[in-house]
């Protein structure tokens, strides 16, 4: 008679790319480990982390503090940290904290098995990057998972002088074409539908491989593969979004319209001095081309205010490019200086009551643009994926549409995992309100945009 199986408690801090990290963290630990979302019950216990700002960072050590307890009531219990946190602190986060008893850094998960079974006698630490990256193991999705991450790419070369990633995850590494397409098939095999390919630059996707595949190529031969109803990725960076890539928003069915483009500041003087290399002229024409080639096309952004040395004229430009633009959606952040950075060492760091004044006066305009955006979606039939149930409320599902505004409708359960048409009802500052479709007012008017078949401009 086989063992029960132990319980592993996965806690992501952090973007996409972490909780990509952690679905594979959940993988390669299962021959061992059952997931489970009770932390009291878990006889390993990961914390994975994101040191991009300062604030997610102090979330992870309070969490870390507060684990003593749990430690002390199930001594057996293994506790882990990995992620960016663990690559940059390392030995530092086991001399700190006592009841910790591993460390693993962003290449260290495929080793995962070996370092918690060690973890078990000893005091465990991995944060070499220079091993490189495995052949990734094949995939399992639960039943009935309509969509999933897929990373193509780790690490990064760009160095924005304000950011931790290519310190804490490497220099820049594409997965083989030949293994991201496969795990596409095998996830469509399922009954999968939608793929969002993950990387801290997509754009750069190729470079390196021994087969040379553009970020292009591998959305065509993606785009191309039966069943596949939806094809997003992030994130990208302005400079390598070129005039071939834009035009697949036209020409790939499954593609959807939305791009998230961050931006980072409206000024050139403090893009120049982020090491961004475009100014905001070039960041415009970008947008102008999109617009031009998928005029439906959503678009959301990544701004930091407060960097070293803005003046107010500089985030005036912020502001004026965030107002031309209208992004439906943006993620606005106060500077944070962290270790290692250029950007941490120049003169003029700003204080923090200018910073959080900025932040509150770009939030207030991007919570304006992002109404008007949903308003302006009131009264169309769009399609959406429906996701689960909505986090308001047991009696409605939530869901996206293929721009990516989240939208919350009454109907069955069975629709979960399903492509429907919901007739937008209401604009919420932060969400959509809908009726299903198949309700006879929505039904009786021809879908504006999305779905099958439909091609307009996630
Ligand atoms: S492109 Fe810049 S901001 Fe993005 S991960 Fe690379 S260094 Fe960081």
């Amino acid at each position: 008679m086989s063992r029960p199986k132990k319980k592993v408690y996965i806690k992501t801090f952090g973007c996409q790319m972490n909780v990509a990290d952690s679905e594979q963290m959940a993988q390669v630990l299962a021959p061992d480990f059952v997931p489970t979302d009770e932390p009291a019950e878990a006889d390993l216990y990961l914390v994975n982390t994101c040191a991009i700002r300062k604030k997610s960072e102090q979330k992870v050590r309070s969490l870390l503090g507060s684990l003593k307890a749990l430690k002390r009531r199930r001594p057996h219990l293994i506790l882990g940290v990995g992620g960016c946190v663990a690559q940059q602190e390392g030995e530092r986060l086991l001399a700190a904290i006592p009841h910790l008893d591993l460390v693993f850094g962003t290449h260290g998960i495929y080793r995962l098995p070996e370092l918690v079974r060690r973890a078990s006698q000893e005091r465990q630490l991995d944060v070499d990057l220079s091993a490189g990256f495995p052949e990734t193991p094949p995939r399992r999705w639960p039943s009935g998972a309509a969509q999933t991450l897929v990373t193509i790419m780790q690490g990064c070369d760009n160095y924005c002088s304000f950011c931790v990633v290519p310190y804490v995850r490497g220099r820049e590494h594409s997965r083989p074409p030949a293994e991201i397409v496969a795990e596409v098939q095998n996830f469509l095999a399922a009954g999968g539908k939608e793929v969002t390919l993950l990387g801290q630059n997509v754009n750069s996707y190729g470079r390196g491989l021994d087969e040379p595949v553009t970020f292009p190529q591998l959305l065509q031969r993606l785009a191309e593969l039966p069943g596949l109803a939806r094809l997003r990725f992030a994130t990208s960076h302005p400079k390598d979004l070129s005039d071939e890539l834009i035009g697949l928003f036209t020409e790939l069915k499954p593609l959807c319209e939305h791009l998230h483009l961050p931006v980072q500041s409206g000024s050139n003087r403090i893009l120049s001095a982020m090491n961004r290399s475009y100014t905001r002229e070039h960041y415009l024409a970008k947008i102008e081309k999109l617009r031009h080639t998928s005029p439906g096309i959503s678009l959301s952004t990544d701004i930091i205010v407060g960097f070293p040395g803005e003046t107010e004229a500089d985030f005036q430009d912020t502001l004026h490019l965030v107002k031309k633009v209208s992004f439906h959606q943006a993620y606005c952040f106060k500077y944070s200086p962290r270790p290692q950075t250029r950007a941490a060492d120049l003169p003029d760091q700003l204080p923090e009551e200018v910073k959080a004044e900025r932040l509150a006066r770009l939030l207030d305009l991007q919570n304006d643009l992002t109404l008007a955006a949903h308003r302006r979606l009131v009264g169309q039939i769009r399609e959406v994926l429906v996701e689960g149930e909505s986090k308001r409320s047991k009696e409605e599902l939530s869901g996206r549409l293929r721009t990516n505004q989240v939208v919350n409708f009454s109907g069955p359960q069975e629709l979960v995992g399903e492509l429907v048409h919901v007739e937008i009802t209401e604009a919420n500052p932060h969400s959509l309100k809908a009726r299903w479709a198949a309700e006879p007012s929505a039904r009786s008017r021809r879908p504006v945009v999305g779905g099958t078949p439909r091609r307009l401009s996630c």
